[in-house]
């Protein structure tokens, strides 16, 4: 199966080897793809390596570079339709979010084709005439990019277009579990006709990831993932002094005070926790709610959770498709018990779904768990399903302690029709996106990322630039002259 993208060409992995990508709405087998084993990765980073290093791409100017990422984000939107499909299949999402993964990863493609326009580097004022410093971008080398199963193409095109608008070479691999859309993505590479070698496709599990990120030929690895992958990636990037950049886990305080808009507040703590079924990194799965509105609060969420719609992503009225795999919902149940076994109590959900048509899937009903407290499994640990935990709050000094009492620190909210609260709070939250009235919206142009075990270096906006790019100081003297110092 030639499903690997090597120097410009498809090929069949070295070593025959292929792995089931499922339907996670009923587990039947969509494709089988190539799984990369060793020698292919070899082959894909000396590639990369050979087109960064004699290839024409690092020095086509950068306004060209972007040129070609705006023709990637037309192609995208071409085939918009089929991306939307593809990914809803893959993931078990609903054809709407898929149609909006396609336009968020079309949009970050336009952005980064205008920052790369706009990079003139910069001047450096030296303190006097005869200076002159200027600070100017190169490209850091051979990245690895490494996405996982939740959002697939979009988490890799966060990584795609800042590398190759910053002009690195590329080698990616998708998660094992969702590899369709990053697939159809390299197609359309291939129809642009990039310089061979500038980006490359390998498939496989975490083993062929972990072969790409000990490859010394890599010069950057960005990982988006969990913490424990995390963890051991920066612990391979170490070796050789490699840049890395992770993005990881969330465990998201949701925090709602009684002044808050209930109607807007109550409606999208639902999105915030079951959107996607909670496969989402920031996800708000972590509800903190102050206690004079907790029941009011809760029965609302509970009442609207036991009403939300399952199915299979591609029929018409699911508001939200399985989880991934059958691994993954084993996962969450565990979850569940642990919490409920530590006195959590059980609101809406805790169950796999009793309609037949949905039997051979791997669903699971949105659950509330209210009653929580710190210590709880399901509030430390990112459960990364259809799980909402709820603690309350009497003060605004307790609301915060809460919400930051974490080891993670990705994204959060807070809800309150006070303007000045809203505020000092947000402040006071150690997460790397804060929300203010509002759930889960993001900017290309607006960085994103974690603070704590959330992650190292920043995606999106400037910083999610500078993570694919060295500052070079450029120090010129235009009268030169000796220096007086030595006298021999
Ligand atoms: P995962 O860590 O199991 O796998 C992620 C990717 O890493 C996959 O492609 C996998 O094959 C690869 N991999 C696994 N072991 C590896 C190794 N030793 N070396 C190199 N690569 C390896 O994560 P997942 O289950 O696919 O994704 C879920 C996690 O991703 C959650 O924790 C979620 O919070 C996180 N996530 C974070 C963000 C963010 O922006 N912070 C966004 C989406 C998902």
């Amino acid at each position: 199966m030639k499903d690997l993208y090597i120097d410009g060409t498809w090929v069949e992995p070295a070593q025959p080897n292929e792995l089931e990508v499922l339907d996670p709405s009923d587990a039947s087998l969509l494709r089988t793809v190539a799984v990369a084993g060793p020698e292919d990765v070899e082959a894909a980073v000396t590639a990369a390596r050979r087109a960064f290093d004699t290839g024409p791409w690092r020095s086509t100017a950068a306004r060209e570079r972007g040129e070609i990422l705006r023709r990637i984000a037309g192609l995208l939107q071409r085939d918009r339709e089929e991306f939307a499909r593809v990914e809803s299949l893959d993931t078990g999402k609903t054809l709407e979010e898929g149609r909006i993964d396609v336009d968020d990863v079309t949009a970050v493609f336009r952005h980064y084709a205008d920052v790369a326009a706009q990079d003139h580097g910069r001047l450096v004022d030296a303190g006097s005439g005869d200076i002159v410093s200027r600070i100017v971008h190169e490209p850091v080398g051979v990245c690895a990019l490494i996405a996982p199963w939740n959002y697939p193409l979009l988490q890799m095109s966060w990584k795609i277009a800042p590398a190759l608008a910053a002009g690195n070479t590329i080698v990616m691999k998708p998660s094992e579990v969702t590899p369709l859309t990053t697939l159809l993505f390299t197609g359309l590479v291939d129809e642009l006709g990039l310089p061979p070698g500038v980006v490359n496709l390998l498939l496989g599990p975490g083993a062929t990831g972990a072969a790409m990120v000990e490859h010394p030929g890599v010069d950057l690895i960005s990982f988006t993932g969990g913490l424990a992958t995390g963890e051991k990636i920066m612990a391979a990037a170490a070796t050789g002094v490699r840049r890395v950049a992770l993005e990881l886990g969330g465990k998201n305080p949701n925090v709602v005070f009684a002044d808050a808009d209930f109607e807007a507040a109550v409606d999208n703590a639902i999105a915030a926790a079951f959107f996607h079924s909670g496969q989402v990194c920031s996800a708000g799965a972590r509800l903190v709610v102050q206690d004079t509105i907790h029941d009011e609060f809760v029965a609302e969420l509970a009442r609207r959770a036991e009403r939300v719609r399952l199915g299979n992503g591609l029929t018409e009225g699911t508001e939200v498709g399985p989880l991934v795999s059958a691994a993954h919902r084993e996962k969450v149940e565990g979850f569940v018990a642990a919490t409920l076994a530590e006195g959590a109590v059980l609101r809406a959900g805790g169950r796999r779904p009793e309609d037949p048509d949905l039997d051979r899937g791997f669903f699971y009903r949105p659950t509330v768990l209210d009653g929580c407290d710190r210590t709880m499994t399901a509030v430390r640990h990112e459960v990364f399903g259809p799980v909402v935990t709820v603690e309350t709050f009497s003060t605004e000094d307790e609301a915060v302690a809460i919400a930051n009492d974490t080891d993670y620190g990705l994204a959060g909210a807070v809800w309150t029709s006070d303007a000045s609260r809203a505020q000092r709070v947000a402040g006071q939250l150690r997460h790397g996106t804060i929300w203010i009235n509002d759930y889960h919206p993001y900017l290309p142009q607006a960085e994103w990322g974690g603070f704590g075990k959330s992650g190292v270096g920043r995606e999106l906006g400037t910083a999610g630039l500078d993570e694919y790019r060295e500052a070079k100081h450029i120090y010129q003297n235009l009268r030169p002259a000796p220096t007086g110092w030595f006298h021999g």
